[in-house]
């Protein structure tokens, strides 16, 4: 298996510490809002790698942390007159209700940096002790980052260049401009614990180094989180646990590509950004997956409301033939004697994936090949005579076993077809201004008009239906119908 590490830039070899065993850490959620499509992606992302690292045979710790104590929180608690912790541990639920709707695999092991506390202290009191760190006369506590002789390891940046960079901002007691804090003094109003340096809290990224510590040990497998954490936070993390450890924290560092939306950067001032709650609101949860898996994890994405649009016909497409496929095999029952016909994407559905998977996680080409998977099954219901239809039944009840247990690592699937279809037969319906019960009523019209010969009347709503944007499917057990715009 192959996996991309930022570290080095290359897709190499992944190779566990431990033999069939993975121990994944990924930076989670801020929780001073509702979770956004950004944080779906990076959820669905570490979710896939656990659930396919576990196919393969793997025993999997995931750890993902929940940020529940920092300025942003402070600020906007402060501004609901709520405590800190309170407001966030609000927050936390309504971000584990949004990604239990997606059904993202729940990591095994979910931390919060208030829960943390004591370990923290610890980690930067040993850190004071061997020189990395030291505190202010106001309770500061600042890592020194020129102790660190590989800082910028991961970022591949210089010290001298950042320093140069960097804002000069007045914090008191700072030795050098490129030093972070490891702990915060409080200042009056806010959430404290105490600590040896006074009432604080700790710095947003001595928690990662602490938890990770704490639950996975010293070195991990795979660290992972959004690419605009790579800088400073990762690098952060790594300058505090290596030099806690004297170890590496992580042999693979894994980063997920970002989000802009309609061609914008995603941010609250623009008013773009999509909370997972909205997407809800106006998606099926496996459209969003289909949309955000779409693309290699690592590519910035630019998502469009059109691709919304385009996975809701792919996945419509894709139901609608697994419907066939049940009504096809239940019709065909019989005893093919464990015969199935020779078709190479068939027979491949399961090797396929697990081939493009191995190649650093590629969900986009395992899509992809959901489309010819698709493709080749329709031909062969099409094509099917009365010499071949058990044997073509068993090739498709098969088939249908292959893709289910395979592509539920994307999250595909989960759902009933015959649901599937009429919620999004619904959606588009009451677009078109036209209920179900008219449909239906109009081909009732139409069977009777035609029943008594009277073609024209028949022709005349099957036009005017079609005008709709009503597709008519005349089969020889009656009409069927669906939605035009879900065939664009
Ligand atoms: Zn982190």
């Amino acid at each position: 298996m192959k996996i991309t590490n930022s570290m080095t830039g290359k897709k190499e070899e992944f190779a566990p510490i431990n033999k069939d065993e993975v121990k994944m850490y990924a930076c989670g959620v801020t929780v001073y809002d509702l979770s956004h499509i950004g944080h779906a992606r990076q959820a669905i992302v570490y979710a896939m790698m656990t659930d396919y690292f576990r196919y393969k045979g793997y025993k999997v710790t995931y750890v993902r942390n929940y940020t529940d104590v920092d300025d942003k929180i402070i600020k906007r608690a402060n501004e609901l007159g709520k405590n800190a912790i309170e407001f966030s541990g609000e927050q936390i639920l309504e971000t584990e209700k949004d990604m239990k709707d997606l059904h993202v695999t729940d990591a095994d092991i979910k931390t919060k940096a208030s829960e943390y506390i004591p370990q923290i202290i610890k980690f930067v009191e040993i850190l004071i002790e061997k020189g990395d760190a030291y505190a202010t006369e106001k309770g500061d506590v600042y890592y020194s980052v020129k102790t660190f002789k590989e800082y910028g390891k991961l970022s591949h940046r210089k010290v001298d260049e950042l320093r140069n960079g960097v804002r000069i901002e007045v914090e008191e007691g700072k030795k050098d401009p490129v030093d972070f804090a490891l702990w915060k003094s409080a200042k009056p109003g806010e959430i404290y614990w105490e600590s040896p340096w006074g009432k604080g809290r700790p710095g947003w990224h001595i928690e990662c180094s602490a938890m990770i510590l704490n639950t996975l040990g010293e070195t991990i497998d795979i660290h992972g989180g959004g690419r605009d954490l790579l800088f400073p936070h990762h690098e952060n993390e790594i300058a505090q646990s290596e030099a806690l450890t004297g170890k590496k924290l992580a042999n693979y560092w894994s980063h997920c590509g970002l989000i802009k939306i309609n061609g914008e950067k995603m941010s609250k001032s623009l008013g773009n950004s999509l909370s997972i709650r909205d997407a809800l609101k106006m998606y099926n949860y496996e459209v969003i997956k289909y949309v955000l898996l779409s693309k290699h994890y690592a590519t910035d994405m630019d998502i469009h409301d059109s691709d919304y649009k385009i996975a809701e016909e792919h996945m419509y497409y894709f139901y609608s033939t697994i419907k066939k496929m049940n009504e096809f095999i239940m019709a065909n029952a019989g005893d093919a004697n464990g015969k199935t016909l020779d078709n190479e994407t068939l027979k491949n559905i399961v090797p396929k994936f697990i081939e493009v998977m191995d190649d650093d996680f590629n969900s986009a080409l395992a899509i992809s090949n959901l489309h010819i998977i698709f493709r080749d099954i329709n031909n062969m219901m099409k094509t099917a005579n009365k010499g071949n239809v058990l044997i073509v039944a068993n090739t498709l009840a098969k088939a249908l076993e292959d893709i289910k247990s395979v592509y539920k690592i994307l999250g595909f699937f989960e759902q009933d077809p015959d649901e599937f279809i009429s919620e999004m037969k619904e959606k588009y319906l009451s677009k078109l201004n036209i209920t179900i019960n008219e449909v239906e009523n109009e081909i009732t019209k139409r069977a009777e008009a035609k029943k008594n010969k009277d073609y024209e009347t028949a022709d005349a709503i099957r036009a005017e239906l079609d005008k709709k944007g009503i597709l008519l499917n005349d089969t020889k057990n009656g009409t069927t119908w669906d939605i035009k715009e879900l065939y664009s």
